[in-house]
């Protein structure tokens, strides 16, 4: 394993709130509702987060609690009201399962989420079930290990002398799913099924025969909660980049037994083919990978597969044994810093000068400003980016910057002279 050097300066998390996660469970889980408990903060925030939903169906509400409620209320009256809501989401919308979403504002006053849930699954014949997804702790990409785990709960039990398969664990576009569900067919690799199912109503059983493995890194609490429902949990590097992928295969085939096939590497050399263009622009940049979506250590790996330098890197949550596989294949010696100080860090990147950096939203204006050409990380979450087949996507995503940086420089847009400029000279 890769000697990475950790420094957990233990800052504020500086990105969206993990409310955020809704985004794409909601389309991912069908049939799903969002009821979120929590303040006008959070209407508030998933309101400009998912505006663009006024043009579909609605699958999302926020319960607001008042000051008032704070004051005198009682667990029944939370109780009281959400049954209430509830019932008028299910008579309007009929949904196959009701996530109550746990926030800070629920969090602190201590609303009872678990078991209210659990009373209006009982009333309402269908799951409604608890989701903690505070934003107190969390970067917006770990909202979806509140809602796997909450899905795993009602997932049932394996049955006795069940045959040995794979579980996909967390959410990845259809298409892209279809493609890792293709590719494992043609190794042979029997598929017990996927978290979150698109059906919520047919989620796979969990037991000793279930051999998962996460296709995001930020899953690591629902791969602690398979692992007591007895599941063994590989330690696979995440599918991002032609290596990487080629490698996620390999260690499952190797798990069921099966030599992994030639053809995988005919794969990857096909996918570094396509993104030969793009590893061509990032060839010797360096690049800040700079903390807020949990896939930076993956995007670092890949960057460096392409001949970059990481001349930064920090991450919100660092978990060194859900992680190990991407971490080792990282270049020896590197720092990590984990949930950084957010002007330390700005000031380290701004002397560093990288030719790149991959950075939240709220970072980005004032390193463009200073001509230091940005992509923002969010991209990552939202676009399809997993497997050989995306590969080019997920290159193109972070060289296409670089190249615009190039362009900006050359007609002498840039305020100060930037990175970009000494990367054209
Ligand atoms: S859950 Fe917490 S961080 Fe998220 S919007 Fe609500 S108050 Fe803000």
């Amino acid at each position: 394993m890769a000697s990475l050097n950790v420094i957990r300066e233990a800052s504020c998390a500086e990105g969206f709130c993990s409310l955020g996660c809704i985004a794409w469970l909601y389309r991912k889980i069908r049939g799903s509702f969002f009821l979120i408990v929590g303040s006008h903060t959070c209407q508030y925030f998933m309101q400009s987060a998912l505006s663009v939903m006024i043009f579909s169906e609605p699958r999302f509400a926020t319960a607001i609690i008042e000051e008032s409620d704070l004051a005198a209320k009682t667990a029944d009256f939370a109780h009281l009201e959400l049954d209430r809501i509830v019932g008028d989401i299910v008579r309007e919308y009929d949904p196959t399962i009701v996530f109550l979403v746990g926030t800070c504002p629920a969090e602190i006053i201590k609303v009872d989420l678990q078991n209210i849930g659990e009373m209006l699954t009982q009333k309402y014949a269908r799951p409604v079930m608890f989701a903690p997804v505070s934003g107190l702790e969390h970067t917006f990409t770990q909202g979806e290990d509140g809602v796997l785990q909450a899905l795993l709960a009602i997932s049932p039990e394996e049955a006795p002398g069940a045959p040995r398969e794979l579980l996909l664990v967390g959410a990845v576009g259809d298409l892209v799913e279809d493609e890792i569900l293709e590719q494992l067919a043609e190794l042979g690799i029997p598929v017990r099924g996927v978290l979150p199912a698109r059906d919520p109503r047919r989620l796979p059983a969990i037991g000793p025969n279930t051999v998962a493995v996460a296709l995001q890194p930020y899953l690591s609490m629902t791969l602690n909660a398979l692992k007591r429902r007895g599941a063994e949990v590989l330690s696979c590097r995440t599918p991002l980049g032609p290596a990487a992928t080629r490698q996620f295969y390999e260690t499952i085939c190797r798990a069921f037994g099966k030599e992994p096939p030639a053809d995988l590497a005919t794969l990857e050399a096909e996918a570094w083919e396509r993104i030969g263009p793009e590893r061509e622009i990032l060839i010797g940049k360096r690049i800040a990978v700079v903390g807020d979506n949990l896939l930076e250590l993956p995007i670092a790996n890949l960057l460096c597969e392409m001949g970059a330098e990481i001349v930064e890197l920090s991450t919100p949550y660092f978990n060194r044994k859900a992680m190990a596989a991407d971490v080792a294949c990282l270049p020896e010696g590197l720092t990590l810093y984990e949930k950084p100080d957010v002007i330390a860090q700005a000031e380290r990147v701004i002397a560093l000068k990288p030719d790149l950096t991959i950075c939240g939203l709220g970072l980005a204006n004032p390193f463009e400003s200073r001509g230091l050409p940005t992509k923002w990380s969010i991209e990552f979450t939202f676009t399809p980016i997993h497997g050989f087949k995306h590969a080019k996507d997920l290159a193109e995503i972070i060289a296409r910057p670089v190249r615009r940086g190039r362009l900006m420089a050359q007609r002498g847009w840039y305020v100060d002279r930037p990175a970009a400029a000494r990367a054209t000279s």
